[in-house]
């Protein structure tokens, strides 16, 4: 019966561990705690939080958690003077948090239903709404990478099926984790609609997504000091934790398959196309340096560089 109300859109209700104990039984109370989030110009409304806070906000998505209190807050104390103006009603507790008719009261169900249906990713000091982050990796950051001679090939997650918000929540799980920091350029984090720079044991990690892949490369901030392979492989252990934590949280089963780019491109950086290049690492023969590319044995031949693809990363 509650799915059926689900399914007519009268209710919200998932049949899932974490969720299943609550349904949205007003489903346009939850539509505008949403909406509150993400209005534009919140912050000429009287809403606390510091310039940097709502910049960082508007221009990545990156929404601090005292923030987003306030944000409701705001909407809580316009229901509660509303409320004070009817004489039947008795002001139960002046706190916000304790009383269920204000969205504080729900923060913990409000974010983990709007995490199930991709509009937010939620953590614990902040939380990620993809939906404001309109903005491209600036050219400055993949003219660098570029130039950079320590950097690792590009490790490519190939997923039969990816729901792109898995990258969003992968994000979010980096952000959390200790000793990871978002980089930052001309004052603001550098998070991006399909990518997100970090800096991890003394190297820069990017992270970016495309239709059918998550991809990871690493490189070494400081000019001339060599990528270290134990550092690399540290990186990638944790992303693939984490991917394979967040992987099974999904209702449908969602598998990636690890591997590289046939066309060994040294200038190439991330995000890029595999549609045509893609090579699994369990397709890479034992103790081999070289190998002609199987898909182009006559026409277009090229060689692929194994070592160059493989030196950084434990397969
Ligand atoms: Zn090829």
């Amino acid at each position: 019966m509650l799915r059926y109300y689900h399914d007519a859109g009268k209710a919200l209700y998932f049949n899932e561990n974490g969720l299943k104990e609550e349904m949205i039984i007003d489903v346009q109370w939850f539509i505008d705690a949403f909406k509150h989030i993400i209005t534009d110009e919140l912050h000429f409304r009287g809403i606390p939080g510091t310039q940097r806070e709502w910049n960082e906000y508007y221009k990545t998505g990156n929404l601090q958690d005292d923030l987003l209190l306030e944000i409701w807050r705001h909407k809580d104390e316009e229901l509660f003077d509303y409320l004070k103006k009817d004489t039947n009603y008795r002001i139960r507790d002046a706190s916000f948090e304790k009383d269920e008719l204000y969205l504080q009261y729900h923060k913990k169900s409000l974010l983990n239903f709007m995490q199930r249906l991709g509009l937010l990713a939620a953590g614990g000091e902040s939380h990620y709404v993809p939906c404001m982050n309109r903005k491209e990796i600036e050219k400055e950051f993949l003219d660098l990478i570029k130039e950079s001679k320590s950097k690792s090939s590009v490790l490519i997650y190939q997923f039969e099926f990816l729901p792109f918000f898995l990258f969003f929540r992968l994000v979010v799980a980096c952000m959390q984790e200790d000793g990871w920091n978002v980089l930052g350029n001309r004052g603001t984090s550098c998070l991006y609609k399909n990518a997100a720079l970090f800096s991890y044991i003394e190297n820069n990690i990017v992270l970016s997504v495309t239709e059918e892949s998550i991809q990871l490369q690493v490189f070494c901030p400081i000019q001339g000091r060599p990528l270290e392979t134990e550092k690399t492989c540290i990186i990638q252990g944790r992303i693939e934790e984490l991917l394979n934590h967040l992987a099974g949280t999904f209702q449908r089963k969602i598998q990636y398959v690890r591997g590289f780019k046939r066309r060994t491109d040294k200038e190439e950086v991330i995000s890029i196309d595999i549609k045509e290049h893609f090579l699994p690492a369990k397709d890479i023969p034992d103790r081999v340096i070289q190998m002609v590319c199987p898909l182009h044995s006559i026409n277009d031949r090229h060689i692929i560089d194994i070592t160059e693809l493989t030196k950084y990363w434990k397969l």
